[in-house]
């Protein structure tokens, strides 16, 4: 895995296709996940607004980042995916090296 350095921006997206609904992600980042009314998770922006189109990404607050990474790392689905904005690298989640 390439990890990411501490200044490298981070964006995370979730693939719902994929997800199980067990939460995991929303305990570990209320900020970042949350679920829509169809059981899966979706990621919200900086305001705090649920993104529901799938798939799309949102930045990763700087002070959550290893809750995030975490929260890909531990996901049941394998669908939790951490990207680094500057090159798209997957840092962690099922595509990371
Ligand atoms: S941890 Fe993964 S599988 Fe579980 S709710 Fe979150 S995105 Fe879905």
């Amino acid at each position: 895995m390439s990890a990411p350095t501490e200044t490298d921006e981070l964006q995370v997206w979730v693939d719902q296709d994929l997800c199980t609904g067990d939460g995991l992600c929303v305990q570990y980042a209320p900020e970042v996940f949350e679920f829509d009314i169809d059981g899966l998770a979706y990621v919200k922006d900086s305001g705090g607004e649920l993104l529901q189109s799938p798939g799309v990404r949102t930045g990763v607050p700087e002070r959550l980042r290893l809750e995030v990474i975490d929260a890909a790392k531990e996901c049941p689905g394998d669908c939790i995916h951490v990207v680094r904005a500057s090159d798209d690298v997957e840092v962690a989640g099922p595509d990371a090296d």
